[in-house]
């Protein structure tokens, strides 16, 4: 019940019960009122009566005294008392005939009838008395006659004034029984209100409202305080305090939705940020291997409940090789055929989940957490594929992590492709499209590398030439001339295998490096190689070419020659040994000696 409700019941209660009480008292004085007028007629009664029987007293004195002395002064005071006697007689005849009971009635005219007849005595005695007859008026006033009917007058007298008595004692007793009792009610109609307002008071004051406002006080301060673990308790009261506390509820969850959304954006601004530094990091990356490493380092802080790895397709584009990994992923293969992935198979982020909602990817366990795989491209072309695994329950489905993955997807993407591109660009450069060895550019680099860092590291060099090369391009064309220099090109690339590396110098010449060789271990490694060139018999067109045959000249840096004159001392090895006939190896520091 709301509390203006109970106020106005206390109210309209109160209001009833203290003009009822009113009501009781206002009896009660009405009660004492009837108690007075009961007294008051009683007393009137009483006199009446006793008046009535002291005037016929008088009445006889004065009689027989006038009749006794003669004296006209008793005759006067008898005629005097007399007519006082009359009226008092009138009025008993008038009471009688209104207010009394009628036993009282009845006794009031047998007073006023024994006075009368006592009356009627006397007067025949003073009438006998001036008739001059003494005797009989003597006789007549102190005769038994008289005495008798004086005697009567008493007792009728006594009888009226115990009848009125009894009468009026009850009238009193129940008016004053009545007076009590509305004084009674009264007072209990006020003890009542009088404890309806102090219950009231306590009710309304102390239990419904100061208490819960303190409540209420002390969770408004620890909300106040930012204490969201504050219990607002469950209120079922449909009054002002309910409705306060459905307010502080409302505003506590409020409080809290408040905290978490502020807290939702301030993650949401570190995953922002974080994926702004790892793309910045991205960009910057010179090759794939330093992208993978960014892409570790990175995606784990930006979703530490995602474990996953980084794949990257080959250049077929048949297979996937993870480059990198993060946070031990359960499912996923290291290495798979392209067609294994749905999400590379359809180009879009594919999700396989454990409870059958979509088709599994073929390169994953049967069981495990919800897997996602999202291809990277880049214009169109697959690149290859992020893929994530949830550690925590429903990473992959809360809040924005889906669409910032794809958003470090994109990124990453492109920078792969553009890392790809750049690694061709510099193969091209650096390549001889027709052998695959380097060129001549890449090998004045590193030769001009090796004489920076004067570390006085053993070098030896081969210069290689085809014998009578121009042979094959005229007797068989051009192609079968390319297809000797690739021969003699993948002849010289298995043969010096780590050891050195290879270049096409120009022309039908190359230049085999060969770091910490001596010139004789290099001579040695140059006839193995001129032996295995000329060892098969080529052909081309279905035209047998023959067996090629190679000059080589070597030479060693540093105790031969400095490396700047590493390859000049190197060709006229070569063209001594093109002038001693060719198929054949010469070493530079023959020719010294010679000298
Ligand atoms: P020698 O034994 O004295 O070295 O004689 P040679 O014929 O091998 O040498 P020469 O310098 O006379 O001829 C080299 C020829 O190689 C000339 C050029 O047309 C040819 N040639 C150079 N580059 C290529 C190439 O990329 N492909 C083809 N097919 N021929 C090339
Ligand atoms: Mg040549
Ligand atoms: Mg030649």
């Amino acid at each position: 019940m709301r509390i203006t409700s109970i106020t106005n019941w206390a109210y309209g209660i109160t209001v009833v019960l203290t003009a009822l009480s009113g009501g009781a008292f206002m009896m009660s004085s009405h009660s004492a009122l009837q108690e007075r007028a009961a007294v008051e007629e009683h007393l009137a009664l009483d006199t009446l009566a006793e008046d009535l029987a002291l005037g016929a007293e008088l009445g006889s004195d004065d009689a027989r005294l006038y009749v006794m002395r003669g004296d006209e002064r008793y005759l006067e005071a008898f005629r005097a008392g007399e007519n006082s006697e009359r009226s008092r007689e009138a009025t008993a005849t008038k009471l009688a005939a209104q207010g009394l009971a009628p036993g009282e009635a009845e006794a009031l005219k047998a007073v006023v009838r024994d006075a009368e007849a006592l009356d009627k005595i006397e007067l025949a005695a003073i009438e006998a008395f001036q008739r001059g007859d003494k005797t009989a008026a003597q006789e007549g006033l102190f005769g038994a006659g008289y005495e008798r009917v004086q005697g009567a007058l008493v007792q009728t007298v006594a009888h009226f004034r115990d009848l009125t008595a009894a009468r009026t004692g009850a009238q009193l007793e129940a008016a004053r029984d009545r007076s009590n009792w509305w004084s009674l009610v009264a007072k209990i109609m006020l003890a009542v209100t009088g404890a309806l307002f102090v219950a009231v008071l306590y009710f309304v004051l102390r239990r419904r409202v100061v208490k819960p406002l303190m409540q209420m006080t002390g969770i408004v301060s620890r909300l106040a305080k930012q204490d969201y673990t504050v219990e607002v308790p469950v209120e079922r009261r449909a009054d002002e305090i309910g409705e306060m506390n459905d307010a502080i509820e409302i505003f506590r969850t409020n409080l809290i939705e408040r905290e978490r959304l502020d807290a939702e954006q301030r993650a949401d601004q570190r995953t922002k940020d974080m994926i702004l530094q790892m793309m910045h990091r991205v960009q910057a990356c010179q090759n794939q291997a330093e992208l993978a490493e960014v892409v570790v380092r990175f995606i784990p802080e930006i979703f530490p409940d995602l474990a996953g790895g980084l794949y990257i397709l080959n250049d077929s584009k048949t297979a996937l090789t993870r480059a990198g990994v993060w946070l031990e992923p359960q499912r996923s293969e290291a290495a798979f055929p392209a067609s294994a992935c749905w999400g590379l198979r359809r180009g879009r982020s594919h999700e396989s989940g454990t409870k059958g909602s979509d088709v599994p990817c073929r390169h994953l366990e049967a069981s495990g957490p919800t897997a996602l795989c999202m291809p990277l491209t880049a214009q169109g072309d697959m690149i290859g594929l992020i893929y994530t695994e949830e550690r925590g329950e429903n990473a992959l489905g809360s809040g924005g992590a889906r669409l910032y993955l794809e958003l470090i997807a994109e990124n990453v993407g492109l920078a792969i492709a553009n890392l790809q591109l750049r690694e061709k660009l510099i193969e091209l450069a650096v390549r001889d499209p027709l052998t695959g060895l380097f060129n001549r550019r890449f090998l004045d680099e590193t030769l001009q590398q090796h004489g920076q860092n004067r570390s006085g590291e053993q070098i030896a060099c081969l210069m290689v030439d085809i014998d009578h090369f121009k042979r094959f391009n005229d007797e068989f064309g051009h192609d079968a001339g390319d297809l000797v220099m690739q021969y003699v090109g993948q002849i010289l690339r298995e043969t010096v295998g780590p050891a050195g590396t290879a270049y096409r110098f120009g022309g039908e010449e190359f230049t085999v490096l060969l770091p910490g060789l001596e010139e004789d271990q290099a001579a040695e490694l140059a006839d193995g190689l001129r032996r295995k060139i000329g060892g098969a018999t080529l052909s081309h067109s279905g035209r047998v070419l023959g067996t090629v045959s190679t000059s080589i000249g070597v030479a060693a840096s540093p105790q031969d020659g400095s490396i700047e004159t590493l390859v000049t001392r190197a060709d006229a090895a070569l063209l001594k040994a093109k002038a001693a006939g060719r198929n054949r190896t010469v070493m530079a520091s023959e020719i010294q000696a010679r000298q």
